[in-house]
């Protein structure tokens, strides 16, 4: 059963599911109350890239909140394990490197990025809140940057916009020096691991999900124009607000307890999703209209 407004996703996400007798797609919008019988919830909705999150920052913090109320409120009373999809953004523009589960994380309370990132705090605070007053089994996983094929070409994020201004020989948008750094996950990674979070017994976590080699945005940008063969030019655009100077995640607590890691680097990945992007209809999405 998938639930989803469609905020930031599309009907082909999901095509090739949509005929299959299992499975059953409710178009829905988890800030409402939702009733049915379950075993599993993964709660992974809410916008994730600034440009969508940002758009309307109130929502966002509903999303987060009532959102996560909601599907709390649904695996209490079906008795349902309840995954919640938490973030590296939890850590905000962090002092240490790498972030491991430990650290309480430095964010800004009234920023621009604040409803994402206070939003999915309090997302954690709901998950371990109904597990000491109600029980729930609560799984939470704080998610890195992820990126892959099925990314929507108009995310906003940087993947996507710096493969499609290759592709198209654009310029390549960096934001600030380029000296900041991210660590990026590949989608399958990703998948695997907030599956083998659900599926054990012991861990509740928060645990990290992501790929601990870490990059700059510039040696981003020029492993994309190396990949694609571009002739795009770097161009450099003003830093957003309080945007993280550095991400990398301490992965050894996934490694212990799930006996997980990831398996595809960044050369890789970004060649299947180039490939991705290659293939893709670009006719058939919409940029946002924001
Ligand atoms: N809820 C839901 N589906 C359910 C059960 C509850 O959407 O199957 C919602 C319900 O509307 C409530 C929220 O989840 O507002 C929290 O539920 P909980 O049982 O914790 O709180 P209560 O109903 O006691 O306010
Ligand atoms: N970024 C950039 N150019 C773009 C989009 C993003 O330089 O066209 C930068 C952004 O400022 C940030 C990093 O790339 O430092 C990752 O941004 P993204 O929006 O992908 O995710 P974030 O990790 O900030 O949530």
């Amino acid at each position: 059963m998938c639930l989803d407004n469609f905020f930031t996703s599309t009907r082909s996400g999901i095509a090739d599911l949509m005929g299959h007798p299992r499975f059953e797609f409710i178009r829905h919008d988890v800030t409402e109350p939702f009733y049915c019988e379950c075993d599993m919830v993964y709660n992974m909705a809410c916008p994730a890239s600034p440009v969508h999150y940002q758009w309307n920052p109130i929502k966002t913090t509903k999303v987060s909140v009532l959102g996560t109320i909601n599907m709390m409120g649904l695996a209490k009373r079906v008795k349902a394990r309840i995954l919640q999809a938490s973030t590296s953004e939890i850590y905000g523009d962090p002092e240490v490197t790498p972030q491991s589960e430990e650290y309480w994380g430095h964010v800004n309370t009234i920023g621009v990025r604040s409803c994402y990132d206070e939003g999915k705090r309090v997302a954690e605070t709901l998950a371990f809140d109904y597990l000491r007053s109600n029980n729930v089994d609560i799984r939470v996983a704080r998610i890195f940057n992820t990126y892959g094929p099925g990314m929507h070409p108009y995310d906003g994020r940087v993947v996507s916009n710096f493969i499609l201004q290759a592709l198209h020989g654009e310029d390549i948008t960096i934001y600030g020096d380029g000296s900041q750094t991210r660590s990026f996950g590949y989608v399958d990674d990703t998948v695997d691991g907030l599956i083998r979070l659900m599926n054990q017994e012991a861990t509740i976590g928060p645990v990290n999900i992501g790929n601990p080699n870490e990059f700059t945005v510039k040696e981003l940008a020029e492993m994309i124009i190396e990949l694609t063969g571009s002739k795009s030019k770097i161009v450099f655009l003003p830093l957003p607000g309080d945007d993280p100077k550095q991400r990398r995640p301490n992965i050894t607590r996934a490694k212990a307890l799930l006996e997980w890691e990831p398996k595809v680097q960044l050369r890789e990945g970004l060649t299947k999703t180039i490939h991705y992007f290659k293939a893709l209809d670009l006719r058939k999405y919409s940029k946002p209209t924001m």
